[in-house]
């Protein structure tokens, strides 16, 4: 989870439509997907099945990557150009540029 970019989207209540440059539909979030490992505290409930609960996430920091919530492409490494991408601003992968369109 980003909280710079929710917070970022917040106070920022006219945003830029952007589109995905893969399926060019219109997006106004994107997928943070981290790998790592969670922790769950494992007890018995009252019918005596297992029951979890989400204690814990320790990233391992070899995935970090943006996607885009429509077609799944990965489209940023970096929490950076996934916020100035979300804002609207030009940002620069690849050799060539993800734009915003008005
Ligand atoms: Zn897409």
């Amino acid at each position: 989870m980003c909280k710079i970019v929710s917070d970022k989207m917040s106070e920022n209540k006219k945003e830029k439509i952007v589109r995905c440059p893969e399926c060019k539909k219109v997006i106004d979030n994107l997928v943070n997907v981290e790998s790592g490992s969670n922790s769950y505290i494992m007890t018995v409930d009252l019918n005596k099945y297992a029951s979890y609960k989400e204690e814990e996430f320790d990233p391992d920091s070899s995935v970090n990557v943006w996607d885009c919530p429509e077609c799944s492409a990965e489209l940023f490494n970096n929490e950076e150009d996934a916020l100035k991408f979300l804002l609207g601003a030009k940002v620069k992968k690849d050799g060539y540029f993800y734009k915003a369109i008005e």
